[in-house]
């Protein structure tokens, strides 16, 4: 049984009304813009609810993941696409958190937590999604630099970041043994931004190709040695994956609730449709599924803390909480009715939000395949 500390209380309070006050009143109107919320990333640097995973050496904030999980269910609680920006950058800074030298993390984290700014995570590429062996982005070594070309997708904030942590082949020959993680700043010569997504969901979020034209990095933005990089990326979504899960816990809960205060202010047949069994059995399985969720994330967020991360079990979260995010949110849909259908009402952006936490850190099916490969072993 998992008792949080008063600390991460007051923590998951600050989050929880900074979503009701600054989230959710304009969550629609982002999502219907597709727009990123500036204003809401600077309100959460402004009041110490940005750069969460940095050490406070660095500037950063320098929770737990646990404290984290808490802090992006709030803040997904109100929109997801909101928390993109969030776990976005949470997610780009990881290798470095991780793999960086002493150097490099006082070089690039002390510099980037000085104001409000953005990293991308940039692995996946049009012909190397859930296979990152197949990955062709290439940095070629010249001297005491790296030159890189290439091209990658669907990554949140592609071309708009500050730092953009890049994965590319040293060493085609090698497939995912060939990997090496850089760190790229913003304003190198030849990083640019590509086509910009334009998404069934998640909108607040931005997601683009970012083009790589002889970029040039010096030896000293390598993360790790060269070939470690697929390590680096793994171990990185075995941490980040509770974050997410923990998003998509964020978005469950928010249906349960929307479809409770429905439920009961529905009348039909004369009565609340929240007093037909039908109904009553539909929320009690949704709510049962989200605490079961719930109990994962934390699960999985307390083996990171303890220093004994446990890919399986973050697999294991990310997969359950994104799965009952998707159900979830279809059946409360199903409570509203034809008004759930309707764009004035918030459930069908909740669907359509929910079904990213299935896709992106690994689609269900490949966490499927962390689980059974483990259990098989
Ligand atoms: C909104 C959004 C944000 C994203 N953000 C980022 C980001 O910041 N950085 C980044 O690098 N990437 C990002 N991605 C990319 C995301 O991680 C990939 O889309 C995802 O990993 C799947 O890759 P793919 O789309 O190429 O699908 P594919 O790998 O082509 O998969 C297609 C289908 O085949 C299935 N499949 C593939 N291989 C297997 C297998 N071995 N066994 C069983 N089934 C399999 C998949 O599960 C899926 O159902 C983002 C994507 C989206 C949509």
């Amino acid at each position: 049984m998992f008792e949080l500390t008063d600390e991460q209380k007051e923590i998951q309070r600050l989050a929880r009304d900074f979503t009701k006050k600054e989230i959710i009143p304009v969550a629609a109107e982002y999502d219907k813009k597709a727009e990123m919320p500036w204003p809401i990333i600077q309100k959460a640097f402004d009041i110490g609810l940005w750069n969460l995973n940095v050490p406070e050496k660095y500037g950063g904030q320098g929770v737990d993941c646990l404290t984290e999980a808490l802090i992006y269910e709030e803040i997904a609680y109100g929109c997801l696409g909101v928390f993109g920006a969030f776990g976005g950058t949470g997610l780009a800074l990881t290798p470095l958190l991780l793999s960086g030298t002493e150097e490099q993390k006082e070089k690039f984290l002390t510099a980037f937590t000085k104001s409000a700014k953005l990293a991308a995570f940039a692995l996946t590429e049009p012909n190397a999604g859930s296979d990152a062996s197949s990955v062709s982005t290439r940095a070629q070594k010249v001297g005491d630099e790296y030159t890189i070309n290439g091209v990658k997708c669907f990554i949140t904030h592609g071309g708009i970041a500050d730092l953009h942590t890049v994965f590319a082949s040293t060493d085609r020959s090698k497939g995912i043994k060939g990997l090496t993680a850089f760190i790229i700043p913003a304003g190198t010569t030849g990083l640019s931004m590509g086509k910009k997504e334009d998404k069934m969901g998640d909108r607040a979020s931005h997601i683009a190709e970012v083009l790589l034209e002889d970029v040039r990095v010096p030896v000293a933005n390598r993360l790790g040695n060269e070939g470690e990089g697929f390590k680096i990326a793994m171990r990185t979504l075995d941490i980040t994956r509770t974050t997410i899960a923990a998003a998509a816990v964020g978005v469950a809960q928010r249906a349960v609730d929307e479809a409770v205060r429905y439920a009961k202010q529905r009348v039909q047949f004369g009565k609340p449709i929240a007093e037909q069994q039908a109904i009553q059995f539909m929320l009690a399985d949704m709510v049962m599924a989200v605490l079961a969720s719930r109990s994962l994330v934390w699960q999985a967020a307390a083996k990171v803390d303890a220093g004994q991360v446990d890919g399986v079990l973050s697999a294991t979260a990310k997969c359950v909480a994104s799965d009952t995010a998707m159900k979830v949110t279809v059946d409360a849909l199903q409570i509203f009715g034809g008004y759930g259908y309707m764009r004035e009402y918030p459930m069908e952006k909740l669907m359509r939000d929910a079904k990213i936490t299935q896709i992106y850190e690994g689609t269900n099916q490949i966490q499927r395949q962390i689980i059974a490969t483990a259990l098989l072993k």
